[in-house]
């Protein structure tokens, strides 16, 4: 039987090696570090967190937790180990990070069937192989990336504008309509008088932002510029920007607003909105009271706030198929964050699937594609089926999912329906994988 080559030993290669081997495959698995390091790692261990050491909420009342406990029940080396080396977080899934990646070096290395070579890779093997190199992928790689994929289709930032939820919106204050009505109406526009763009003007050029760290400088030559920095050049230069009301009059009204701020449909389903035009560096806390002060967004759900990043990632709706297959080559899979997926554990669930499919392929049984019910499926679906022309990662979050049949207002008791009829759905799956 072939092995199967996984470059990346972060959090997706490390599961997907694991989800492998235990299917009895043989794996080559190629992490760089400690002969190379990233700018974000420190240590030769698998799966380090670069960052915060949370995994983010446990409970079921959050897709992230919903996902955990998918994970859970697939067996994901990467779940059990932060579990064993969980630390008091409250609601969350907090780890002693280095207790944490030991554990899941230990388990992974150890494993009968995988070897471990500690070099980089600087061409795609031949053969069944998994790239999850994740967002710093070295820049040999990348350069062979580019060539696979083709130069508009892998990025090395990602520039995202916030994405709300399309049932938090108070549609009675934003009106559908393109500009100059030019095509289907596409756009919910919110539109806004001179205080109250005066009033969101102040508070934008006053919130606090993430400082950059030393190898995100240079995105800003990118010429992706973030929303508080285009304001910060002149209270008007946003109208004539992203804020431009020109051919957005009101259709009951006719009037012009002074500045619209438009949103721009995100999923094919239509559950989620992201603002046009608003990729941004302010602080989570910071960013939710200024998008407050947007008319019709005042309790908008933020499933995905806005980010300016360092992050390699392929253009996956044209590239990828749900099984986190390559399209045009079916022994290559891609994992982790490299597939739009954005997270520690959204990376690690890429790595499952990609790691049991992969598997698969080589014992040639079919490849899985999970249900869009469930949260790990439609992690898959979204980075496969969503607008390929402006796509941008994505972290697990229930606006993913598609609608319950019955509309349900309350937000709590939505999301335990959406979380129960997704456990559901996995606990069928188990059986078959
Ligand atoms: P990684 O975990 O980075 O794993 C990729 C591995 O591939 C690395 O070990 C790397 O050394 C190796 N590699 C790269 N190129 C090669 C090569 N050519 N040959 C061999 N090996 C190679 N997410 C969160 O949920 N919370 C956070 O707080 C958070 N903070 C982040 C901070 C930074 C600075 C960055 C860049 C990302 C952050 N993320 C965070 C996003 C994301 O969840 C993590 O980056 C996560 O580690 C991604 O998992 P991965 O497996 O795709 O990549």
């Amino acid at each position: 039987q072939t092995h199967v080559n996984v470059i990346g030993a972060g959090l997706a290669g490390s599961e997907a090696a694991w989800q492998l081997a235990k299917r009895g495959v043989t794996v080559h698995l190629y992490e760089m570090r400690p002969v190379k390091q990233t700018p974000a790692h420190h240590t030769d261990k698998f799966a380090e967190l670069v960052c915060s050491n949370s995994l983010r909420g446990n409970a079921l009342t959050n897709a992230v937790g919903v996902l955990k406990e998918e994970m859970r029940m697939l067996d994901s080396v990467i779940i059990r180990s932060a579990d064993d080396a969980a630390v008091p977080a409250g609601g969350a899934l907090a780890v002693d990070r280095h207790d944490f990646a030991d554990k899941v070096t230990e388990r992974v290395k150890n494993h009968p069937n995988v070897t471990v070579f500690n070099e980089e890779i600087t061409k795609i093997p031949e053969g069944p192989t998994i790239i999850a190199t994740g967002p710093l992928t070295s820049e040999h790689l990348s350069q062979q990336l580019r060539e696979l994929t083709g130069e508009e289709y892998l990025y090395f930032y990602d520039a995202a504008a916030p994405i709300i939820e399309t049932e938090s919106i108070d549609m009675n204050k934003v009106y559908l309509k393109s500009r100059y009505d030019k095509g289907e109406a596409a756009y919910l526009n919110c539109p806004m008088t001179e205080d109250e763009f005066n009033r969101f003007y102040d508070a934008l050029v006053e919130a606090e932002t993430v400082p950059l760290k030393e190898f995100e400088k240079e995105i800003f030559f990118e010429g992706c510029m973030p929303i508080e920095v285009m304001a910060k050049r002149g209270r008007k230069t946003m109208l004539f920007g992203p804020m431009k009301p020109v051919g957005l009059e009101h259709p009951e009204t006719g009037k012009r607003p002074y500045a619209v701020v438009q949103l721009r449909q995100d999923n094919t389903s239509g559950t989620l909105y992201n603002i046009v035009g608003f990729q941004t560096h302010l602080k989570w806390g910071p960013q939710k009271e200024v998008l407050k002060l947007i008319p019709g967004l005042e309790n908008a759900e933020i499933v995905r706030y806005g980010v300016m990043h360092r992050n390699t990632f392929i253009n996956s709706p044209n590239l990828l198929k749900s099984t986190y297959q390559y399209k045009d080559r079916e022994d290559l899979f891609f994992a982790g964050q490299i597939t739009g997926v954005e997270g520690y554990v959204e990376s690690a669930a890429a790595g499952l699937v990609a790691g049991l499919n992969a598997a698969n392929y080589v014992l040639g049984k079919d490849l899985i594609t999970f249900p869009d019910t469930t949260v790990i499926g439609s992690m898959a679906s979204y980075i496969t089926t969503a607008n390929s022309k402006n796509f941008q990662p994505m972290n697990a979050n229930f606006g993913l999912l598609p609608p319950l049949e019955e509309r349900i207002r309350d937000k709590k008791e939505r999301y335990e329906q959406l979380a129960n009829r997704a456990i559901g759905a996995i606990q069928n799956f188990v059986k078959k994988v």
